[in-house]
């Protein structure tokens, strides 16, 4: 009922009168194929053709923009000459106060984001206004189903096949509405309550499908798999396994048999990791699904597979049959992990010519430095080169089609100093490529880790049900590499494997990039800056100062004859809760205080934004009343460690933006003990995002008041800018 669309019409008139011949049914079908399509926004069935358009500029209609996930438009109105001009056209304040780093969504004149929570918003994309909002109730869930979640609230995005929406949940559901007006139409569960994984990447549309990986290597021994769904019922069509299970229960394919004959000792009891929490791509030429795998579980091999092997398929892109999930081939860029290099990064199609030869590639830009030119007909390298400093593979070996590794790289003496860091010198932020001038462009940190062994050889203390993180391996605190600036955005060229250009930023972490036909390249940074690049040169043409740091990618869509530029202004990720200190550059960016928001820009656009309160450096509260014990201080440093409070309330307790800084909080300070208990161990802010830990004992958590009240006192003041 008024969801019919003009294909459907058009088949069921068809199926009428095929039996019939005659002048008067043919011209009916004439009379219908003619007709002017009523193709109003609720009637709109999304197909893989239209996911495959790379002309269609109306609309952004897939994650990457389309299945090529190239996220280049073909539009020009905004270009080098005129970006100058480019001003906000309309923006929306958002009630979130976590992470912002989707890519939205823009289907006939509405835009779709996924924020906070999971939370999906629909939005007038010519006018900012909030049409729907459908709220998938996640800290219910978890609280419900007393969940194992610590960490990563968040979604990077949304998918529209046929009429719906779909989002993947943090607590591990897939969930399909009506994206007309945001109605549930199904969801179904892609992982068992009690397991501590997550899931932050979007669900992938494609065919009829919906394909889902989970993310949460650290937390617990999971083996990591990906799913595919029937679009229309959320049935489960198939499932691979990224890493082979214990060979007495029996292999689940062949694949799974292959890969293990590279792993050693009793990995499937550390459940071996590998899941790919981002990073999917399909590629309808060849009908497969290419997907990246993360890191082992846990990071060190020597713990997880004592006797070496390369651990298939961790690290790896890997590429199955669309339609059954069957094993067609795989790369992998980091042989036998142990830098926790997921391969987990965008996977992005192109038509290149290499040597006077049409190939059809598929471009892969993964944590370990490598930029990798891959033919998706057969899955071999035809490239791949460093694209920041490397030293954990001297070089990838072509006619071996593997890396060579050095002896250092494994620590096997104690420590050793490893480029890239754990957090890849390209982490999920989108990569981008203009094929008019077959350029990549990469979001780069250019940083390392020193790993060490050290009282950590041994330990499997990270297996069990206690929230805990566990890697098996030491970390010294990161150092930026002394060659290159902390962060940069470079350009690639593929074909001929080099850097063209490369512009140098003050802070990792550069967000996602959009490239364009109009010769320029859009990135925000975490300094709060969101600048169009010639994307010829580097050269900055443009600049916003958003007052808020950028982690989101921008989109571009073009409605009445307009081009626009749209994206989510937030902070967001693993590094952002260290933009208070601890080592980082401190942008004053504070939690509760800088406002989230959605801003559209056009080249005559006259809306004012109102300006952002001036950063603003955490001020620690110095507790007279509280006696610090420094054994309790010692023992809280170690548990807000080891329980990931880190992750979001920063090192040395100097929180970013993703939480409060804990130095400032009252519930740390003499008297707060109870309310502290009900927050951290009863959840009583898990509507927020703070995640409940209800195995921390009271002694625990007196520890960390000890910690906290100690860094009040002690620990580092940011230098601020
Ligand atoms: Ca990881």
């Amino acid at each position: 009922m008024g969801r019919i669309c003009f294909g459907t019409t058009l088949r069921s008139i068809k199926r009428m009168y095929s039996s019939r011949t005659g002048l008067f049914a043919q011209l009916l079908v004439a009379a219908a194929l003619t007709m002017p399509a009523p193709l109003y926004a609720e009637d709109r069935m999304i197909t893989d053709k239209e996911l495959s358009d790379e002309s269609n500029t109306a609309d952004w209609l897939a994650y990457g923009r389309t299945h090529s996930e190239q996220r280049f438009s073909p539009l020009k109105d905004i270009n080098v000459d005129n970006v100058g001009k480019l001003k906000p056209e309309w923006y929306l304040d958002l009630p979130d106060k976590n992470d912002m780093v989707g890519t939205p969504l823009v289907v006939d004149g509405v835009l779709y984001y996924v924020g906070t929570l999971n939370v999906i918003r629909a939005i007038d994309a010519r006018t900012g206004k909030m049409l729907w909002e459908y709220d998938p109730k996640v800290a219910k869930e978890i609280t419900d189903n007393n969940m194992r979640k610590v960490f990563w609230s968040y979604s990077r995005g949304l998918s529209a096949y046929n009429d719906k929406l779909y989002v993947a949940t943090w607590d591990g559901r897939i969930v399909a509405i009506n994206r007309k007006d945001g109605k549930e139409v199904w969801q179904t569960r892609t992982f068992p309550h009690d397991t501590p994984l997550n899931i932050t990447g979007h669900v992938k549309a494609f065919d009829g499908k919906v394909f889902v990986g989970n993310g949460g290597t650290e937390l617990g021994p999971t083996r990591g798999y990906v799913t595919a769904y029937d679009a229309e019922t959320g049935k489960q069509l198939w499932r691979f396994f990224i890493v082979p299970g214990n060979p007495a229960d029996g292999f689940e394919d062949e694949a799974q048999e292959m890969a293990a004959k590279t792993w050693t000792g009793k990995w499937w009891e550390h459940g071996g990791g590998g899941n790919a929490w981002h990073g999917w791509t399909y590629d309808k030429e060849f009908n497969q699904l290419i997907f990246g795998t993360g890191n082992g579980s846990p990071w060190n091999r020597k713990v997880r597979s004592p006797g070496g092997g390369d651990n298939l398929f961790l690290c790896s892109v890997v590429a199955v049959d669309a339609n059954t999930g069957k094993y067609k081939w795989h790369v992998q860029t980091a042989p036998g992990d142990t830098w926790d290099y997921n391969s987990n990064m965008d996977i992005v199609l192109a038509d290149l010519k290499i040597d006077g030869k049409n190939v059809k590639a598929a471009m892969h830009a993964p944590k370990n430095g490598f930029f990798y030119v891959i033919d998706r007909s057969n899955g071999k390298v035809l490239s791949a080169e460093k694209f920041a400093d490397v030293n954990w593979s001297t070089k990838f070996d072509l006619e071996k089609q593997t890396h060579i590794i050095p002896e250092s790289a494994w620590f096997n003496d104690g420590e050793e100093n490893i480029y890239p860091s754990v957090f890849g010198a390209h982490s999920w932020h989108a990569m981008s490529y203009n094929p008019e001038l077959g350029l990549a462009f990469i979001p780069t940190n250019h940083m390392s880790n020193t790993f060490t062994d050290k009282g950590k050889d041994t330990d499997t203390s990270w297996r069990g049900n206690k929230f805990q993180l566990g890697i098996a391996v030491g970390l010294a605190p990161m150092a930026s590499d002394p060659h290159e600036a902390r962060g940069s955005l470079q350009a690639w060229d593929p074909v001929k494997n080099k850097r063209v250009w490369q512009v140098n930023q003050k802070s990792a972490w550069g967000a996602g990039t959009l490239a364009t036909a109009g010769n320029l390249v859009f990135q925000g940074l975490p300094e709060g800056k969101l600048k169009a690049y010639d994307a010829r040169d580097g050269k900055v043409v443009w600049e916003y100062d958003a007052g808020l740091a950028i982690s989101a990618p921008p989109i571009t869509y073009k409605l009445d004859g307009k081009q626009m530029v749209a994206l989510l202004i937030g902070p967001g990720g693993a590094l952002t809760s260290n933009f208070a200190g601890g080592g980082w550059d401190a942008f004053g960016w504070k939690y509760g205080l800088h406002q989230r928001r959605l801003i559209a820009f056009s080249l005559d656009g006259k809306a004012v934004v109102p300006p952002q309160p001036a950063p603003q450096i955490a001020k620690p509260i110095i507790d007279k009343e509280f006696k610090i014990d420094d054994a309790k201080a010692a023992a809280g440093a170690g548990t807000y460690a080891v329980h990931l409070c880190i992750a979001c309330h920063g090192g040395g307790a100097a929180a970013g933006i993703m939480a409060p800084d804990l130095r400032e909080s009252p519930h740390l300070l003499h008297g707060g003990e109870e309310t502290f208990k009900d927050i951290v161990r009863g959840g009583a802010l898990l509507g927020k995002g703070m995640p409940r830990f209800p195995t921390l004992t009271d002694e625990e958590l007196e520890g960390i008041r000890h910690y906290i009240r100690k860094q009040a006192v002690e620990g580092a003041t940011p230098a601020g800018h």
